[in-house]
C-alpha cells in the first residue's frame, strides 16, 4: 500500500467499542485472567499487556504504522528522540566497544557519543559524511555500530547511502541512519540497504511541536548481522530475562532486545497519550512533507538570488553539493531545513532580531517558521575553530520552513534583509 494510506491505517483494527480513532490506553499497567496467564506472558509464549512501561496498546499502534512507514519488521516508541538514538547504540555496544558515527551530527547525539558514552567506556570515532574511506578506515573488530543522519541537522547534507552501506555490509556492522528530518515520506534508508532507523517523533510527525517522543524502526536486514561473532549478547543466553536469546526467538531481535533489556531497566518509555499525539500527526504527514519541502525550495531559490545572501545551503538547489545525493535518495522534496550565509555574525544577529513572523526557537519540524543563529545560541560555547569544524559559520542563519504561505515568510526575510 501507499505511504498515505499506511499512515492512516496501518497498526489498528477496531476494537469491540468500533472507535474510529485509536483509542488512548491511558494506564500504567494491565490485568492478569491468572497466574497462568501472567507466567505466559513474561514467558512470551503468549502476546498481552504487562505494564506501560514496556508496552502499550496504544504506542503500539504508534510502533506498526512507523514500522509500515519505514518498511521495517519492527519498532520500539520511547519518551524522546534522544532517548531512541541512545538505546539503539546501547543495543549493540558496552565498555571497550567502539561506534562509528558521522561529524555532522544532530548537538545531542554529538555529545551523547562524546561525553555519555564515553564515560560508559563507549568510544566514539568521527567521520566525514562525505568521505566513505575514512568512515571504513575507523572500522576495526570492536566496531559494533555506524550512526550518521538521512538529512543532517543543521549541516543540512545528504550521505551517499550506497556506499557508506557497502562499507557497513562487507565488516558485517548494523547501520543506524536518524532519518527525523526526512520523515519516512522523503527518505527510507531500510529500503536503501540501512539495518536499523531512528526518529525524533518531537518535530514532523505532529509537525506542531506538542509532544517529545522517539522511536526505533528495525529493518529485516539486521538480524543476520546480529547473528554474527560480532553481537555475542544477542546470540548467548541472557540471565537477566531467564535465558533468552535474542535471535532464537520469532521476534525482531534488535526490538526485542531493546524492549526486555533496555525499556525495562532504563525506562524512557512515552505516554500513552503522547502515542496517540504522534497517531494523529501521522495520518497528515504526508500532505504536509511536501508543503513543508515546497515552500522551502522556493524560499531557498529566492536566497539564492539576494544580493546579500553569499550562500545557500538546500540539497534540491541543483548548485547544492548534496543536489545529486538528494536526487538520488529522497522521494519528492527535501523537507523544510535551510540555512544560509551572510556576511557576518552581527549582520546575522540583526536579521535574526528583525524578523517578525519567524520565531527565534532552537527546533525544527513546526508548523510555525524557526529562525536560528546557532554562532550566538546553540553553538556560542564553541571557539571561532570549533565553528568552522562544525560547519556553523559566524553569519549562518538556519530556517525551518513552516507551513506558513511562502510568500508571507518572504516578504517577512525581505524586510529582516534589508533592514
Ligand atoms: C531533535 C532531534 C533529535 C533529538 O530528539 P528529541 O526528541 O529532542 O530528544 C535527534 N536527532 C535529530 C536529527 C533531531 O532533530
Amino acid at each position: 500500500m501507499h505511504k498515505e494510506t499506511l499512515a492512516i491505517h496501518a497498526g489498528y483494527e477496531r476494537d469491540g467499542q468500533k472507535s474510529m480513532a485509536v483509542p488512548i490506553y491511558m494506564t500504567t499497567a494491565f490485568a492478569f485472567e491468572s497466574a497462568e496467564h501472567a507466567a505466559s506472558l513474561f514467558a512470551l509464549e503468549r502476546e498481552g499487556n504487562i505494564y506501560t512501561r514496556i508496552g502499550n496498546p496504544t504506542t503500539e499502534v504508534l510502533e506498526a504504522r512507523f514500522a509500515a512507514l519505514e518498511g521495517g519488521v519492527g519498532a520500539l516508541a520511547t519518551a524522546s528522540g534522544m532517548a531512541a538514538i541512545t538505546y539503539a547504540l546501547l543495543n549493540l555496544c558496552q565498555a571497550g566497544d567502539n561506534i562509528v558515527v558521522a561529524n555532522q551530527l544532530y548537538g545531542g547525539s554529538v555529545t551523547l557519543v562524546t561525553h555519555t558514552l564515553k564515560r560508559l567506556g563507549i568510544e566514539g570515532r568521527t567521520f566525514d559524511l562525505h568521505n566513505p574511506e575514512e568512515l571504513e578506515s575507523k572500522i576495526d573488530e570492536k566496531t559494533r555500530a555506524i550512526f550518521f543522519e538521512s538529512i543532517t541537522n543543521p549541516s543540512i547534507d545528504v550521505p551517499d547511502f550506497q556506499s557508506l552501506v557497502a562499507i557497513a555490509n562487507r565488516h558485517g556492522i548494523i547501520t543506524i541512519t536518524d532519518n527525523t528530518v526526512a520523515t519516512p515520506i522523503l527518505c527510507n534508508p531500510l529500503e536503501l540497504g540501512v539495518d536499523v532507523v531512528v526518529h525524533s517523533t518531537s518535530k514532523y510527525t505532529t509537525g506542531q511541536g506538542l509532544a517529545l517522543g522517539g522511536i526505533i524502526v528495525e529493518g529485516a536486514s539486521a538480524k543476520e548481522k546480529l547473528q554474527s561473532q560480532r553481537y555475542p549478547h544477542f546470540n548467548e543466553p541472557d540471565p537477566s530475562y531467564h535465558g533468552l536469546i535474542y535471535t532464537q526467538t520469532p521476534y525482531p531481535p534488535f526490538t526485542l532486545r531493546a524492549r526486555l533489556s533496555l525499556l525495562r531497566d532504563m525506562g524512557a518509555a512515552p505516554s500513552p497519550f503522547n502515542s496517540w499525539l504522534f497517531i494523529q500527526g501521522l495520518e497528515h504527514l504526508p500532505l504536509r512533507i511536501r508543503q513543508h519541502s515546497q515552500s522551502a525550495l522556493t524560499i531557498a531559490k529566492w536566497l539564492a538570488q539576494h544580493p546579500k545572501v553569499q550562500r545557500v545551503h538546500y540539497p534540491l538547489l541543483p548548485d547544492d553539493p548534496n543536489y545529486p545525493n538528494a536526487t538520488k535518495y529522497l522521494k519528492g522534496g527535501a523537507s523544510g531545513l535551510l540555512s544560509f550565509e551572510v556576511a557576518s555574525f552581527e549582520e546575522a544577529k540583526r536579521i535574526a532580531n528583525s524578523v517578525t513572523l519567524f520565531a527565534r526557537v532552537v527546533n525544527i519540524g513546526d508548523s510555525k517558521s524557526i529562525i536560528t543563529h546557532p554562532a550566538s545560541t546553540t553553538h556560542q560555547q564553541l571557539s571561532p575553530e570549533e565553528l568552522l569544524a562544525a560547519g556553523v559559520k559566524p553569519g549562518l542563519i538556519r530556517l525551518s520552513i513552516g507551513l506558513e504561505h511562502p510568500q508571507d515568510l518572504i516578504a517577512d526575510l525581505e524586510q529582516a534583509l534589508s533592514a
